[in-house]
């Protein structure tokens, strides 16, 4: 085949369709690897995916003449709308799958972390075991969380396009997120399934795992009940979502979305759940934010503490009256039974 001319047959592009899965639906109809079809499209030697993120307008341009669609059709194929900061959140596959999608052509909105619905079919995308978000958290939980994944998604897209989002950014809302809050420790019990004795002895290495202990688990409680204890950490600051699960990444949506609706609520919460060994590195994502929400977290944060100490005196005093009691009607019943 000649490298000058327009190619015989050229499919048109889906609709929100990346050039990478265009180039991979046009090869093999040529017979061609992808690089072989990269080669005949004049850019030998380039990788697909550097293609697909930015193109040149020299590079556009010669795809166009090559395949006869205008420049800005091919340039709609890349993920140019998109920052630099946000070229590790872009997958090299759909992340998620739609059931009623066939696997060709994968679009550029798949490619992104913070999609939990497919934008053709509006049903849930299922993650690799198959299983929905509504399956996991139970239909009725997952449609209240969807509202604050929807606010957390917003801000991390109008992020990874370089458009305002106001005080806050994504990765200093992700830093606080997967911040290491308490020591890690084994599985508590609610975390365990139900052992006999014997499993419990087989599985003595599972159950003495220190398992890391995030910030997420506190802004996200009903991700902490779902969340199968040995995947339940997740990578830190904005890995946590470049390559987290579908389960994880929703999780960071609707966490990022709590903390951009309350900021301040949500840094003393997670500073109050901390352990001493970490206040630390609570401290230092904190630091990151913007001095008027760190006024106002300083400002909160010694009354939420004193109440948070009222509390749990309250707590532990209610506590040893019931035990004096228990104790009072034990001693009781124990003199009447001997008398
Ligand atoms: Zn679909």
């Amino acid at each position: 085949m000649t490298m000058c001319g327009r190619l015989p047959v050229v499919y048109a592009p889906e609709a929100d369709e990346r050039l990478s899965s265009w180039i991979a639906r046009m090869a093999p109809f040529y017979a061609m690897t992808v690089s072989e079809f990269v080669a005949t499209l004049g850019l030998k030697g380039h990788d697909v995916f550097d293609l697909e993120w930015r193109l040149s307008e020299g590079q556009g341009a010669l795809i166009a003449a090559r395949i006869g669609l205008s420049p800005e059709a091919v340039q709609a194929m890349t993920f140019r709308e998109f920052g630099p900061q946000a070229r590790l959140m872009i997958a090299r596959k759909s992340r998620y799958y739609c059931p009623y999608c066939p696997e060709e052509p994968q679009r550029k909105s798949t490619a992104l972390p913070w999609r939990f619905r497919c934008p053709v079919h509006g049903v849930e995308f299922r993650g690799a075991t198959g299983e929905t978000l509504s399956d996991r958290f139970g239909t009725d939980c997952f449609k209240k969380l969807e509202g604050h994944a929807e606010v957390g998604a917003a801000h991390l897209d109008a992020w990874a396009r370089s458009a305002g989002q106001g005080d806050l950014e994504a990765p200093e809302v992700l830093q606080l997120l997967t911040v290491r809050h308490r020591r890690a420790s084994p599985p508590n019990v609610c975390e365990q399934p139900r052992m006999s004795l014997k499993d419990r002895r087989d599985y003595h290495d599972f159950l003495t795992t220190p398992i890391i202990r995030q910030a997420l688990t506190v802004v996200v409680p009903e991700y902490d009940q779902v969340a199968p204890v040995l995947a339940k950490p997740v990578r830190p600051g904005l890995h946590a979502l470049a390559q987290g699960s579908l389960l994880q990444c929703f999780a960071l949506a609707v966490g990022a979305g709590r903390i951009i609706e309350d900021p301040v609520k949500w840094a003393i919460s997670v500073m109050l759940m901390s352990d001493a060994e970490a206040q630390g590195r609570v401290r230092q994502a904190i630091d990151a934010w913007p001095l008027s929400l760190r006024r106002s977290i300083s400002a909160r944060f010694w009354r939420a503490e004193r109440d948070e100490r009222a509390r749990q005196s309250a707590e532990k005093a209610a506590r040893q009256r019931q035990s004096h009691k228990l104790r009072l009607i034990q001693s009781h019943k124990y003199r009447y039974g001997i008398s």
